[in-house]
């Protein structure tokens, strides 16, 4: 059984029905020790993908406030080479943003070939906090599930490996981490009277999320709902999903390589001859 659910296409998502606490039966320990072994082979795909530039993979990251999207991030690709990494944060658009197509921002931060690309919340927020504070008229924000798709499919047909991750926490859970961010002064700078606003629109938030989820899982670009009470659960669930299906693409990639050394060393042998034939 995976750890992260993922939404086969067509399924209508109930949040309740997943439980934010889920640990598969592992204990902490057992836990961190299988996070390891998979992280340290996601290390060697990511150096793959890298070395043979055929495809790129975009990660993105969806959650309430508090559900550990930024420690996801520092706590998964902690091994990788930061030169094969970028991530992109997606704040409140600027009036320039505004003033172009609610993709265009993105379009522009997908990952080229050869990089992993992360993006820490997304396009997503246009059907969530947009319609959650109805920022945009529905008929606005309703089109724009198929406008997703759609764009989403672009990426995948041009060679970007996609995955959706939310992290889906309780709402004790945030209130708990919301209290621990006021009582630690190392973690206050993250403080913001914002977070405790959203938290009244916790039920309307799911529901948007909820909705996303269903209409937005395909098989070229599929959700997961990361169990996310559990630091180490998460960051092990979030793994496990990216290795379980990248690991499909290493032959592929270990054969572009293959032929890549098989040039390069072929073009070294011309040239050795032709000098050598020269200095005769
Ligand atoms: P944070 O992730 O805590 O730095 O906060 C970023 C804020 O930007 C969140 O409150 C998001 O809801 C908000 N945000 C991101 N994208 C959009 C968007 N397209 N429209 C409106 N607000 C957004
Ligand atoms: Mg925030």
């Amino acid at each position: 059984m995976p750890y992260a659910a993922r939404i086969e296409p067509g399924t209508r998502v109930r949040l309740q029905d997943h439980d934010p606490a889920d640990t598969a039966g592992l204990d902490k320990e057992s836990g961190k020790a299988r996070f390891a072994e998979l992280n340290a082979e996601l290390d060697e795909i990511q150096e793959e993908l890298h070395a043979a530039g055929t495809h790129s993979v975009l990660m993105i990251l969806q959650g309430m406030d508090t559900s550990g999207k930024d420690g996801a991030i520092r706590g998964v690709m902690h091994n990788l080479n930061p030169q094969g990494v970028r991530v992109e944060s997606f704040k409140v658009p600027t009036d320039q943003e505004l003033a172009h197509d609610f993709l265009w921002r993105i379009h522009r931060a997908a990952p080229p070939r050869g990089q992993f690309g992360i993006f820490n919340r997304s396009h997503y927020e246009d059907v969530l906090v947009v319609r959650v504070h109805e920022l945009a008229p529905e008929k606005v924000w309703r089109a724009r599930y198929e406008h997703i798709n759609r764009f989403e499919a672009l990426l995948a047909d041009s060679g970007t490996l996609i995955f959706k991750f939310f992290l889906h926490i309780s709402k004790d859970e945030q209130e708990k981490r919301l209290h621990a961010r006021e009582q630690d002064v190392a973690k206050a700078w993250k403080l913001s009277a914002g977070d405790w606003r959203e938290r009244e629109l916790w039920d309307r938030y799911q529901e948007a999320y909820e909705d996303a989820l269903s209409r937005c899982s395909t098989q070229a670009a599929p959700w997961y709902v990361v169990p996310a009470d559990r630091k180490w659960f998460r960051n092990l669930a979030i793994t496990e999903a990216l290795v379980e299906r990248l690991r499909g693409c290493r032959e592929h990639w270990r054969d572009a390589l293959e032929e890549m050394s098989r040039l390069k060393l072929a073009e070294l042998e011309a040239y050795r001859t032709l000098r050598d034939d020269s200095s005769r």
